[in-house]
């Protein structure tokens, strides 16, 4: 594929991040650049809403503050701090994973892309998400939010949302659409979430409210809350 970005690339990527900077979410692990608390928030983001996770997010972390803390504590007392959040298999990873970080690499939660889906439960989406809002690393974090995102804004480059085999076209494009300073990257990852949260949602999109329509193919083209849905 060529490396030359969309049209719309840049005044999308400047409008994205001038709304970020000042509507944004405040969520708590956003006031943090902790891997240990970035990678809890992630995994228990995984399969469950915002809202929930936010309390659940601050009483495990009272429970077991850092990766040790969990490391030393026993699978079952794990599952137990889980309660209420489901999907346990998560709790169980976060266990083994705890183990591994603590007997493989000292207790430090590694930063590259490989090392981080090696462990357990760990995925292409948060090895990206906690190389990027933890380290501040220059990589996407393309969850099923952000790949629709991409791809109604740039739906020739990033390709349908729901093929698999336009996964790795959005994952080149998320790349090259990255800003340079780290920190811009950490925002724009973010940026891209808070967008597919607010506006950019799986259904009926608020393409008429939403910050960057100017510079989106696909609501540039909504005339009307009427028009049928796009994909
Ligand atoms: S204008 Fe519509 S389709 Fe484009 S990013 Fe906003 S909500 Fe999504």
């Amino acid at each position: 594929m060529g490396t030359r970005l969309p049209g719309n690339a840049l005044a999308f990527k400047r409008r994205l991040l001038k709304w970020f900077r000042s509507l944004g979410r405040d969520l708590p692990w956003r006031h943090t650049r902790d891997p240990y608390r970035i990678l809890v928030s992630e995994v228990m983001l995984q399969q469950t809403q915002v809202a929930r996770v936010e309390d659940f997010y601050r009483q495990f972390l009272a429970r077991f503050p850092t990766i040790r803390a969990l490391a030393d504590a026993s699978p079952s007392a794990v599952r137990d701090a889980w309660d209420g959040l489901g999907y346990y298999r998560r709790a169980d990873n976060l266990s083994r994973l705890a183990r591994i970080v603590v007997e493989r690499y000292d207790g430090t939660i590694p930063d590259d892309l490989d090392s981080l889906e090696a462990l357990p439960g760990i995925g292409r989406y948060t090895a990206g998400a906690v190389a990027s809002f933890a380290y501040e690393k220059r990589v996407p974090a393309i969850d099923t939010n952000v790949a629709r995102v991409l791809s109604r804004v740039f739906p020739r480059a990033a390709g349908r949302h729901l093929s698999r085999s336009a996964a790795q076209r959005r994952w080149d494009l998320a790349r090259r659409l990255l800003p340079r300073r780290r920190r811009s990257a950490w925002e724009f990852n973010q940026a891209l979430m808070d967008l597919g949260a607010l506006y950019c949602t799986a259904r009926r999109p608020k393409c008429l409210e939403c910050p960057v329509r100017p510079n989106c193919r696909t609501g540039a083209a909504r005339r009307s809350t009427t028009e049928p849905r796009s994909a």
